[in-house]
């Protein structure tokens, strides 16, 4: 029979609300700046610019309610919060008609960012990789079992103070966009996640605080920083 030269990863996985069982991660997708008005402030024109994508490893998914380190190799340690899909079947080429029926759910999530190695990153043309994709940097909220997008106002708030503010209808590519943009470019598949951009007013976040990503109709998503 045949084993594993190491033991295995344990599987990764998120808590549904209302429902002792747990949503498998696949993969982590993001999208980058799908509001305006973060475009703006980001040095884009998002008016003209295609949605474009970026990944974090599935094991940086921090559930809500967690305290994390300030992680390693930053000064400037971003906020971001969005709206996480949970997509419940895969494929490619999804149309836009269909793309509602592969969600399995919805969550508050935060897309932590390490913000100054994202600028060298630009500045050099480098990858985006270790500013997006670097340990515990996925802070996800419950997963909320649905199919059609809430019409919310997303908040994000640090020691209560508020921060960000969007209705998630401003998004520039709204939920069946991104999923039919994102299946034209790698075939999606049941567990995978994708956040969904962040509205303006991202800022950095210092030792001892706590930020709040509320969804109308989910449960935030709560981070520490130690
Ligand atoms: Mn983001």
């Amino acid at each position: 029979m045949m084993g594993y030269v190491l033991p295995p990863a344990a599987p990764v996985s998120l808590p549904v609300h209302g429902s002792k069982d747990r949503f498998p991660v696949r993969r982590i997708f993001c999208v980058g700046r799908n509001y305006a008005d973060h475009g703006i402030e980001m040095g884009g024109d998002p008016t003209k610019e295609p949605p474009f994508f970026f990944t974090k490893p599935a094991d940086a998914v921090v559930e809500s309610g967690s305290t994390i380190p300030y992680p390693p190799a930053t000064q400037d340690f971003h906020y971001e919060g969005e709206l996480v899909l949970a997509l419940g079947a895969g494929g490619t080429n999804i149309a836009e008609a269909d793309a509602l029926a592969h969600v399995w759910g919805y969550a508050a999530g935060n897309d932590l960012t390490r913000r100054d190695l994202q600028a060298e990153a630009k500045a050099a043309r480098r990858p985006w990789d270790m500013a997006k994709g670097f340990d515990l940097s996925a802070v996800v909220g419950l997963i909320h079992p649905g199919q059609s997008v809430p019409d919310a106002t997303l908040t994000l708030t640090v020691d209560g103070v508020l921060r960000q503010e969007t209705r998630l209808s401003m998004m520039i590519w709204d939920v069946p966009g991104i999923i039919a943009c994102l299946s034209q470019l790698v075939t999606l598949a049941p567990g995978d996640l994708i956040f969904t951009g962040t509205p303006a007013g991202v800022g950095a976040l210092q030792r001892g605080q706590t930020c709040t990503v509320a969804v109308e109709g989910l449960t935030p998503a709560t981070v520490t920083i130690a």
